[in-house]
């Protein structure tokens, strides 16, 4: 069986979907691994280092595609003539299913099986594939360093003989997979954090980090892990809420999201102005429309001062210990397809993760 791993094509994209610790783990299931020329090279990973692992380079993609049966990436979705692979062929990738629809149709005018990654089902037995959450992680730590790199001020309280440093003031609406982690980044550098999220259960894991849970005065509540659509008068009391709180911050970071909708508006252009300058706001759901009315996709705009960051992808900012979570994520994934001769693949759509991932015309 051969897979054949693609080179990202996207400028802000430094990621790869496979490391070359996995190679052998790869092997011994019986799979050759291909890899198109230069596929690493952003995440600090050269050719050589994957052939001294047992891989092959490819420099012309077109003399490949024919053969391999599995293609993965991270989110390279485009310029892959599908028409040339094989019938069949698994791609694996970040397919963006609720807002690519139109290319995942076109691909699939081939006999591709195509898995969208970002459909993985939050079920237990999924949490090692779960690429979502492995790079959601290392967003929520690195949004904090870039936080803390365009502000002005120190997150630590320090005693001087010059005199008192104030600690870092943290806001962090959303405490998901990246808001935890942007509570415990944040907390680490010495930070008085606070967290907000509509779920229930947030609560307590924001508690457990030596957080503050600020709360909605509302009998509204939401059990379970995912959120949803909150009723009107929630969103006024939450807007009172974060009008009497955002003002006092040093670093707003939002990361507000319901999965498949674009992200709420939460942090409205009255909110930005009553912030102190010098005050930081990263956006985190900025690729999903953004919680701050005004983000700038991809730049750090700033507004009175206040800075708001809206970097598109900041798992690749930290590409090195992404792609090697991703990496992980997509065998284990894999091993769910290949059969244990390591000779065929078999697509089991009574499995519940297969069923949710496969992408369907
Ligand atoms: P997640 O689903 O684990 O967390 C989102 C949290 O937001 C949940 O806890 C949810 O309850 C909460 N939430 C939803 N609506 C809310 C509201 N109105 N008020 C307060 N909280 C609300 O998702 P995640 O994996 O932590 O990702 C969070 C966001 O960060 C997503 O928008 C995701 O796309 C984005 N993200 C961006 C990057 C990047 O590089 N820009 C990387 C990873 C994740």
């Amino acid at each position: 069986m051969k897979l054949l791993v693609l080179k990202e094509n996207n400028s802000n994209e430094n990621r790869v979907a496979l490391t070359p610790d996995l190679i052998a783990k790869y092997q011994k299931l019986g799979v050759e691994i291909f890899i198109e020329k230069n596929a690493g090279e952003k995440s600090k990973i050269s050719d050589a280092e994957y052939e001294k692992f047992g891989a092959k380079i490819v420099e012309n993609l077109n003399s490949i595609l024919p053969e391999a049966d599995i293609i993965i990436a991270v989110q390279r979705i485009s310029a892959i003539d599908f028409s040339k692979t094989k019938d069949g062929v698994v791609f694996i990738a970040l397919l963006n299913p609720h807002f690519q629809k139109e290319k995942i149709t076109e691909i699939l005018q081939n006999k591709v099986s195509a898995f969208a990654l970002e459909l993985l089902p939050r079920i237990t037995r999924a949490q090692s594939m779960d690429v979502l959450s492995s790079q959601s992680n290392l967003a929520g730590y690195r949004c904090v360093i870039d936080a803390v790199y365009e502000m002005q001020k120190a997150m630590p309280m320090m005693m001087t003989a010059a005199g008192t440093v104030s600690a870092a003031r943290v806001l962090i609406i959303g405490a998901g997979v990246a808001g935890l982690q942007a509570i415990a980044t944040a907390k680490r550098l010495g930070a008085i954090v606070l967290a907000f999220d509509v779920r229930t259960a947030a609560k307590e894991q924001v508690m457990s980090l030596g957080a503050k849970f600020v709360e909605v005065k509302s009998d509204e509540k939401v059990d379970g892990v995912y959120a949803k659509e909150m009723s009107d008068e929630y969103k006024k009391l939450q807007q009172e809420l974060l009008e009497a709180t955002i003002k006092t911050q040093d670093i707003v970071i939002s990361t507000a999201l319901i999965p498949g909708k674009k992200a709420p508006i939460l942090i409205t252009k009255s909110m930005v102005e009553s912030m102190k300058a010098g005050s930081i706001i990263v956006d985190l759901a900025a690729v999903n429309g953004g919680n701050c009315e005004l983000t700038k996709v991809g730049e750090v705009a700033e507004i009175n001062g206040v800075k708001i960051i809206g970097y598109e992808n900041f798992p690749s900012r930290v590409a090195f210990d992404a792609s090697k979570l991703f990496s992980k994520n997509i065998y284990n994934f894999l091993e769910l397809l290949i059969d244990k001769e390591g000779k065929n693949i078999k697509i089991d759509v009574s499995d519940e993760i297969v069923k949710a991932t496969l992408c369907s015309a």
